[in-house]
């Protein structure tokens, strides 16, 4: 039997339970250290796998040794391992795939590792007088041409540990270089006053220059340029005499390609100053979670740089989440400008190259601030002392593919992990949240008041009932919308309309009272089938006959309400022909870059009128925005989901507030089929208290989330036949295990199964089943249960079952 220098425990990135443990000969183990990857044997296979740290062997065991390791530095401080692990746990995900989700994609250190040969060792090589071994020869004379890849020395045929041998030995030396897309930082001259004193007589162009520095201690030659036109020719000169200094400096860009120019701490006002110092007075001291509720345009921004700088002073890092490339792009620049080179970001915007070196930077500790999108939750800090998780209501935290997380979820779990204060920002918190803060387990934070008092915008709420002029164009712009943005548009002024058409099927409503039709088990509205002729509940399958008569007036003409973002553009275009007019929704972003293209051109004003879906309304901040326009508001209110309320009130909240962010005042003209409706009323006050006090009324009624959890089962497949067998059996020992085991009767209810409200996606037949009760640990072992109990199930080679615990989407 072989006697390794060490055992190690490896995650390896396949669907398999647990970690395994390898062997590690003796020249591998000085490498083999946490958070680098490793090659090892699996089964016939080899794969990548995790170094998560030593560890023992019980006795009799015989393991397999790992072939080789793959990074020259650990990819993640091995801090981050318990967290890694928790997030395995709860989500039922393999730890190696978790690791492997956690990393930026494309990571690939192993290219770009070169090796180049020493003049030492070269000569060494040649007399001979160490005997090298073949395969060092060989290494050795590849490497007289120069430095190359560690792939092109014969890939894995060369082991690390010869390479390491050579390394000690001093023949060569190992470089990691970044190869292809890596950023180049922008530099950019600047002056600064010298310590010569200047002559008597002073040309005034010079004079004038010198006055600009005493106002500000630095300026980029570009802007003095700006006032002086002369000062390229003059500064150089004035270098010369000792009055200047110049010099170049890195400066950063947003990605809408202006120029950042660093920004002073703004003085709080009090609201702003409670908040901050609430927050201090805990930082340092261990976990500590925060709901941070302040209106559009209230400066929570401001709230977070001022503590950012307060955790970043007792050297601790910080880490902030937003939920999409668009809003990073301004947070970065508010950071940066505070922050410069201390502010990382991750996002997929990125390139491979861009993205590896800024993980790099937060290994290295360079950054102290990073700011990223759904997956910058895994940034591999390793001391967090403040986590903020911006616009936290955002769905878009949820990770719809893969590994099923919640950003906005884990960003509190990893705080915990670190002791770290976590704050939680919105405008229209989630009722999750909410129910967190009310339950006790976050603490609440308030901010009332927009900054410098101004107003909350002013709202016309349209009754699209009343409203009989329904043909063409003025079917989507009624009147009262149509004044508002022919006022705005002749102020030069601009206007955001917003339909929130995620449609994919048309839904009953009654043309008569604007009720929806819905389903009399569920608070959910029906979806209308057309091929089966049918309404249909997508939670518990109750279905009847299409059309059929308003619950309400009874007998009535039922509408089937599908409108889209596309329509409204053309209906702009006819009302308003000179108008220029931009669409934002999902099909005219595919590109990437998309978005920020539109947005620079919003923000350069080649815009009038942006109509889109509810990727406009996210935080933007567009100060000549001055009109919003909703559509229809009912929209998202019918969307068959028990969070229908709840997005409809935060969408419309959000839209809102993205009128008058500027000096102008606001308006927002707001069409509706459901005037009194609890979710629009709220919105239109921005009042998310006054939502969440009707809306967890609804939930506890009807023992939605968050008052109980979920796990949803969803199953897929091309073959329809076999997809409803998979779910029906899978039902089956869901039902069964639930009646041995009288414990699991008390905590778990099972929903399903049935087929998913969009029954085919890309080919794929698609069932669901909700495992709901009181609290999450029973239903994950409950899960876990089925799962072990016929594992076939779940890895049927033709229909996929996922597990999806604390499910969005559920259609
Ligand atoms: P929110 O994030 O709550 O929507 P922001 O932080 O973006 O609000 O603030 C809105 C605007 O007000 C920004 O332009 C910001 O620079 C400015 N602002 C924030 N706090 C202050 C303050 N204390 N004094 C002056 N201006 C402020
Ligand atoms: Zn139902």
């Amino acid at each position: 039997m072989t006697t390794y220098s060490c055992h190690i425990a490896v995650a390896v990135a396949l669907p398999v339970e647990g970690t395994y443990t390898y062997g590690v000969p003796a020249a591998l183990a000085p490498l083999a250290t946490s958070g680098k990857r490793v090659l090892v044997p699996f089964g016939r296979r080899r794969v990548t796998g995790y170094v998560l740290g030593e560890t023992t062997l019980s006795a009799g065991y015989v393991v397999k040794q790992i072939l080789d390791v793959l990074d020259p530095v650990p990819l993640f401080p091995p801090r981050m391992i318990p967290f890694f692990k928790w997030v395995a746990d709860y989500y039922m995900h393999p730890l190696g795939e978790v690791i492997q989700c956690a990393l930026p994609g494309g990571l690939n250190v192993y290219d770009r590792l070169t090796v180049s040969a020493t003049p030492e060792g070269l000569a060494a090589c040649d007399t001979g007088d160490r005997h090298p071994s073949p395969l060092e020869r060989e290494v050795m004379t590849r490497l007289k041409s120069g430095p190359c890849r560690l792939k092109e020395l014969g890939g894995r045929r060369v082991p690390a540990a010869l390479i390491q041998t050579l390394e000690d030995r001093g023949w060569l030396v190992r470089e990691v270089t970044l190869h292809g897309g890596a950023a180049r930082p922008r530099m950019e001259r600047f002056a600064a006053r010298g310590l010569g004193t200047p002559p008597a007589s002073l040309s005034r162009a010079r004079q004038d220059i010198l006055a600009l520095l005493d106002v500000r201690d630095e300026m980029p030659v570009s802007e003095i340029k700006a006032r002086v036109p002369t000062a390229p020719r003059l500064v150089r000169a004035m270098a010369d005499q000792g009055l200047l200094r110049v010099y170049d400096k890195q400066v950063y860009r947003d990605p809408l390609g202006e120029p950042i120019p660093p920004d002073a701490p703004r003085t709080l006002n009090p609201e702003q100053s409670r908040v901050v110092a609430e927050v201090d007075a805990v930082m340092g001291r261990g976990f500590c979670p925060f709901l941070l509720a302040g209106v559009t345009g209230s400066g929570k921004t401001e709230v977070y740089l001022h503590l950012a700088r307060k955790v970043m002073e007792k050297g601790l890092q910080v880490l902030v989440l937003v939920p999409e490339i668009a809003l990073i792009s301004q947070m970065e620049r508010r950071f940066r400008a505070r922050f410069g080179a201390a502010v990382a970001v991750l996002h997929s915007g990125l390139s491979t190259g861009e993205r590896y070196d800024q993980w790099l930077r937060i290994l290295n500790r360079e950054a102290t601030v990073v700011i990223g999108a759904r997956s910058a939750v895994f940034a591999p800090l390793e001391q967090v002392g403040l986590v903020i998780v911006d616009e936290e209501h955002d769905t878009s935290y949820k990770q719809g593919s893969d590994l099923l997380y919640n950003a906005r979820d884990i960003a509190v779990v990893r705080a915990k992990f670190s002791d770290a204060v976590v704050i939680l920002g919105s405008a229209t918190p989630s009722v999750h949240s909410c129910y967190n803060a009310r339950t006790g387990k976050f603490r609440e934070l308030r901010i009332r008041r927009r900054v410098a008092s101004r107003p909350l915008p002013e709202i016309t709420v349209v009754d699209l009932k009343k409203v009989t002029d329904t043909r063409g164009a003025r079917r989507f712009i009624t009147p009262p919308l149509h004044a508002a943005m022919t006022a705005a548009l002749e102020k030069k002024e601009q206007v955001l309309l917003f339909l929130n058409r995620r449609g994919f099927a048309s839904f009953p409503v009654c043309a008569a009272c604007g009720n929806a039709i819905r389903c009399p088990h569920c608070d959910i509205t029906l979806t209308y089938h057309r091929l089966a002729g049918v309404y249909r509940c997508h939670y518990c399958g109750y279905a009847r006959k299409a059309p059929c008569d308003c619950p309400a007036c009874g007998p009535a003409p039922i509408k089937l309400l599908g409108m889209g973002t596309e329509k409204v553009e053309a209906a702009v275009k006819a009302l308003f022909p000179d108008a220029r007019v931009a669409r934002m929704d999902r099909d005219t972003t595919t590109r990437k870059g998309s978005v920020v293209r539109i947005l620079r051109s919003l923000k350069k004003g080649a815009v009038d009128v942006l109509v889109g879906t509810q990727m406009v309304a996210k935080g933007h901040d567009f100060p000549n925005i001055t009109v919003v326009g909703v559509i229809c508001a009912d929209l998202s209110l019918s969307f068959p989901d028990f969070r229908a309320g709840e997005r409809t009130f935060q969408l419309l909240a959000q839209v809102a507030g993205r009128a008058g962010r500027g000096n102008a005042p606001g308006r927002m003209i707001l069409q509706t089929f459901t005037p009194d409706h609890f979710s629009i009323v709220a919105a239109t006050q921005q009042d998310y208290e006054a939502f969440y006090k009707v809306e967890i009324g609804f939930r506890r009624a009807l023992a939605y989330p968050p008052v109980s959890r979920i796990i949803q089962l969803r199953i897929s497949g091309v073959d329809p036949g076999a997809t409803r067998e998979t779910a029906e059996a899978l039902g089956a020992v869901c039902r069964d295990l639930l009646q041995r085991e009288a414990l699991y009767g008390k905590w778990v209810t099972l929903l399903g199964p049935v087929e998913a409200s969009i029954q085919k996606i890309a080919g794929r037949y698609r069932w669901q089943m909700l495992v709901k009760g009181r609290r999450m640990g029973p239903l994950r072992r409950f899960v876990r249960a089925v799962s072990s109990s016929s594992p076939n199930l779940f890895r049927h080679p033709r229909v996929r079952v996922v597990i999806d615990v604390d499910p969005y989407f559920m259609s």
